[in-house]
C-alpha cells in the first residue's frame, strides 16, 4: 500500500505544508502566511489547519505515517515545550500537547534546522555519510552536527549554533545581541542590510545575489565578502570536528552554482595545514529542507532511525 506523510514547517512569517510519497516526493503543497500577532493558540491553529488540508490531499485507500512538524526555536523533545523562540516571541509555549488536541495523526516535533539536516542525511546530500556538517543559510544561520549519523544535539540544546560565532570583533551588530556574528555577516539578512547600506534603497537579500550574478557592483562585491565569511566560518568549524563533509543548505543556496565555488574557494583556502579538507557540497532540499525533514520525521521513526 502506498504510504503518503505531512510536514509542516512554521517560519517566522509563513506557515508551509508538504504531503510527500515515501521517497519523499512532494504529492501536494500548501502555503500561508503567520497571522501578524502571532499570538500562540491563533498560529498553532494555522499550523493545525496547513496539516488538516494535506491530509485531504492523501489519496484514498492509502497509508498516512503521520505529521512531522518544524518549529523555529528550541525544543524541549522529551515535554514537547517550545522554549524560548526568537523568532515567534514565544517562551515555555506547550506546542504538542496544544495541537495533540487538534490532529488525530501521529505527529513529531523537530527544531527546523535540524529538520532540513534530517532531510539532507536520509533522502538528500548526506546518504553516503556519517559525520555530517550541516549549516542552514537563509535569512539567518544555524547549524546542525551528525555524528555516526545521530543528531548532537548538546547539554542544553543548542549545539553548532554556528551562526552566531563571532568572526569579527567590533563587526555587524546581530540579533542575537553580539557584534560580527557569522549570521550577521553572511545570510541572506546580513546581505540585504550592507545594500541597503551602500545603495539606500531595501534589496532583498535575493535580489542581491542576483544583481552579482550579473556581475553589477556593489552587490557582487557583497556577495563575495558574505560568501568569503562562510567559507571562513566553515574551516573553522571543520577544525574542532573534522566532520567527512560540509552540507549547505537554505533558500540562499537557491544560487548554489554562483554561491558554491565563491565559498569553496576561501573555504579551501582556510585549511592552514589540515591535510584532508572535508568535501563542501550543496544541500538538496535548499529552502525546501525544514518542510521536507518534518515530512521525513514519521517515516524515520516508524523505522526506529531516529
Ligand atoms: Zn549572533
Amino acid at each position: 500500500m502506498a504510504s503518503f506523510s505531512i510536514g509542516v514547517d512554521l517560519g517566522g512569517t509563513k506557515i508551509a505544508g508538504i504531503l510527500v510519497d515515501d521517497t519523499l516526493q512532494p504529492v501536494a503543497k500548501e502555503q500561508v502566511k503567520v497571522d501578524p500577532e502571532r499570538k500562540v493558540e491563533r498560529v498553532i491553529d494555522q499550523v493545525c489547519e496547513v496539516a488538516h488540508a494535506m491530509q485531504r490531499k492523501v489519496p484514498s485507500g492509502s497509508k498516512l505515517a503521520g505529521l512531522g512538524l518544524s518549529f523555529p526555536g528550541l525544543l524541549d523533545l522529551e515535554s514537547n515545550v517550545m522554549v524560548y523562540s526568537e523568532n515567534l516571541d514565544w517562551r515555555d509555549v506547550p506546542v504538542g500537547a496544544m495541537v495533540k488536541g487538534r490532529i488525530d495523526i501521529p505527529f513529531y516535533l523537530e527544531h527546523d534546522v535540524r529538520s532540513g539536516a534530517i532531510a539532507e542525511v536520509f533522502y538528500g546530500a548526506g546518504r553516503e555519510y556519517r559525520d555530517i556538517l550541516y549549516l542552514s543559510v537563509g535569512t539567518g544561520i544555524s547549524g546542525t552536527l551528525i555524528w555516526n549519523r545521530n543528531i548532537i544535539r548538546g547539554a542544553h540544546g543548542i549545539s553548532a549554533e554556528i551562526g552566531h560565532m563571532v568572526c569579527q570583533v567590533e563587526g555587524p551588530p546581530c540579533r542575537c545581541g553580539l557584534e560580527g556574528c557569522l549570521e550577521a555577516l553572511a545570510s541572506g539578512s546580513a546581505l540585504e542590510r550592507e545594500a541597503y547600506h551602500l545603495v539606500r534603497k531595501p534589496v532583498s537579500g535575493r535580489e542581491v545575489i542576483e544583481r552579482a550574478q550579473r556581475g553589477e557592483e556593489p552587490y557582487r562585491m557583497i556577495v563575495r565578502r558574505a560568501a568569503a565569511y562562510l567559507g571562513v566560518g566553515c574551516a573553522n568549524v571543520v577544525k574542532i570536528f573534522d566532520p567527512e563533509v560540509v552540507i549547505l543548505g537554505g533558500g540562499v543556496m537557491e544560487a548554489e552554482k554562483y554561491l558554491l565555488p565563491l565559498v569553496d574557494t576561501v573555504y579551501k583556502a582556510s585549511h592552514s595545514g589540515v591535510p584532508v579538507m572535508p568535501v563542501l557540497v550543496a544541500g538538496k532540499f535548499k529552502s525546501m529542507a525544514s518542510v521536507a525533514g518534518a515530512a521525513a520525521l514519521p517515516f524515520l521513526k516508524g523505522e526506529g532511525l531516529l
